[in-house]
């Protein structure tokens, strides 16, 4: 397994700010969300499998996936959820180490929400990192960024790992409680760190 880290952290941890911090330094960020989102958009490469399995009542007039139909389908049918995971999972991780192969960067960063959740990514990546804040800073910032109440976000992380949880599958840990310049000297550490494991 060639040397990869998988960036994680519940929503509105702090990942995409973090990975544009790597990023910066010279990390090649590989992002899953990204991926799942091309391979749904128009024209994307799970649509004719989506619109087979579901109908093409998924797909909207330009051709992507009605994420709002879906959602409301995968929220209330496990079965439909687990078919639709069936689908995605195996191409986001094939468009995923594609992306890894092309890139430049010193290393790989892979950004995957539910790392500690989906078990798959645990052997591909050398380090899992985890981005980390209370629960009480998570909740007030995906409430400001998304305009969500504060019940939304606890529903939403209640479906993903606990924070004790994606604690305990760490390897490394980022502390997202303060500011954001508390954040790049964490960065600088861990940068300088991976280089040298890498090596
Ligand atoms: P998601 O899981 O929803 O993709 P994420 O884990 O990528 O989210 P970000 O989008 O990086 O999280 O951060 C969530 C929100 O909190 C954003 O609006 C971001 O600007 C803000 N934020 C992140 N870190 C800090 C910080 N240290 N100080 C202040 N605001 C922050």
């Amino acid at each position: 397994v060639p040397f990869a880290i998988g960036l994680t952290g519940g929503i509105g941890s702090g990942k995409s700010t973090v990975a544009d911090l790597f990023a910066a330094r010279g990390a090649s960020i590989v992002d899953t969300d990204v991926i799942a989102h091309s391979l749904t958009a128009p024209g994307g490469a799970a649509m004719p499998a989506i619109v087979d399995a579901f109908g093409a009542q998924f797909a909207d007039a330009s051709g992507a996936l009605d994420r709002a139909r879906m959602r409301a389908l995968v929220f209330s049918d496990g079965k439909a959820k687990a078919a639709l995971e069936a689908i995605l999972h195996p191409r986001i991780r094939a468009g995923a180490l594609a992306a890894a192969e092309a890139a430049t960067g010193d290393y790989v960063m892979y950004a995957v929400p539910l790392l500690v959740e989906s078990g798959t990514w645990r052997d591909r990546v050398s380090r899992v990192l985890a981005v980390d804040c209370r629960e009480e800073v998570q909740i007030a910032r995906v409430m400001a960024r998304n305009n969500l109440t504060e019940a939304q976000v606890r529903a939403i992380m209640a479906a993903q790992a606990s924070r004790a949880e994606r604690l305990a599958a760490a390897d490394d840990v980022i502390d997202n409680n303060d500011g954001l310049d508390a954040l790049a000297p964490q960065i600088d550490r861990l940068h300088a760190q991976y280089l040298k494991m890498r090596d």
